[in-house]
C-alpha cells in the first residue's frame, strides 16, 4: 500500500532530472535570502565559524565570533594565548575543549604549510586538523570553489522528501547529489533546502499549503 503510494507520487511529479532545475528556481525567487547565516570578515574568520558551529546554532556562533575576532585577528594570535584562555573565549559554542585544540591545530598548519593562508581545495582543507568533509566543503563553497554539495540535517530530509535521493547517509546523498544538481548551483543549493526547511519544510510539520514545490514533490500532502 505505501509502496504503491510512493510510485505514484513519484510518476505525479516525473523524474528528478526533468524536476531539479524547477526546483532551484523556484526556491530561488523564494529565498532569495539564503545564504550563510554566519557572520565572518575574511576567509580566516570562516573557517573558525564552520569549525565552531559544529553541535551548535549559528546564532549562537555569531554571538560567540563578534567578540572573539576583536581579539584573535591572525592564525598567530591562536597560539598566543594558552590553550585554557582561547577555550574560555569559545565556551558558549560546547566542546570548546576539543574545538581549540582543533583550532591550534588548524592555525599551526596554516603557519607551516599555507602562510597562514586559508587554502582553498576540499583536498587541503582536509589536511587540517578537526576539519571534516562537511566543514571543507561550506569553507570552499563559500571562497567560490565548491567541490561538493553540503549536507546537513535539512539538505537530508528535504532531498529525501523531493525524491533526491534514497539514501540515509550524508556521503552517499552527496554522491547522488552532485550527479543531480547543475555544477553551478553547488554552493546555493545547500543554502535553499536549508531556509526552505526553516520556514517551510518542517522535520515534524512541513506546511505544505504554504510550499511552491507541491507539483515538483512527491512528498506533498496537497
Ligand atoms: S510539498 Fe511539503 S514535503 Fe514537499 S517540499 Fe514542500 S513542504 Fe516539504
Amino acid at each position: 500500500m505505501a509502496r504503491s503510494y510512493v510510485k505514484e507520487a513519484r510518476k505525479r511529479v516525473g523524474p528528478k532530472r526533468q524536476r531539479i532545475r524547477p526546483v532551484i528556481a523556484r526556491l530561488t525567487a523564494e529565498h532569495a535570502d539564503a545564504a550563510i547565516a554566519l557572520t565572518f570578515g575574511s576567509p580566516l574568520e570562516l573557517l573558525v565559524s564552520v569549525m565552531l558551529s559544529a553541535q551548535t546554532t549559528d546564532v549562537n556562533v555569531n554571538r560567540v565570533t563578534a567578540t572573539l575576532f576583536e581579539k584573535y585577528r591572525v592564525p598567530e594570535d591562536y597560539l598566543a594565548v594558552p590553550q585554557e584562555e582561547l577555550e574560555r573565549d569559545i565556551f558558549a559554542t560546547g566542546f570548546y575543549r576539543q574545538k581549540a585544540r582543533s583550532l591550534r591545530g588548524t592555525m599551526r598548519l596554516l603557519l607551516e604549510e599555507f602562510d597562514g593562508e586559508v587554502p582553498r581545495t576540499l583536498d587541503e582543507l582536509l589536511r587540517l586538523p578537526g576539519v571534516a568533509r562537511k566543514t571543507a566543503n561550506v569553507v570552499a563553497s563559500e571562497l567560490g570553489r565548491a567541490e561538493g554539495i553540503v549536507v546537513d540535517t535539512h539538505v537530508r530530509r528535504l532531498s529525501q522528501r523531493l525524491g533526491f535521493t534514497r539514501e540515509d547517509d550524508p556521503v552517499k546523498i552527496e554522491r547522488d547529489l552532485v550527479r543531480l544538481v547543475p555544477r553551478e548551483d553547488w554552493a546555493r543549493f545547500p543554502h535553499l533546502l536549508i531556509w526552505h526547511g526553516r520556514r517551510v519544510c518542517d522535520a515534524r510539520r512541513p506546511r505544505c499549503e504554504d510550499c511552491v514545490l507541491t507539483d515538483l514533490c512527491p512528498s506533498s500532502r496537497v
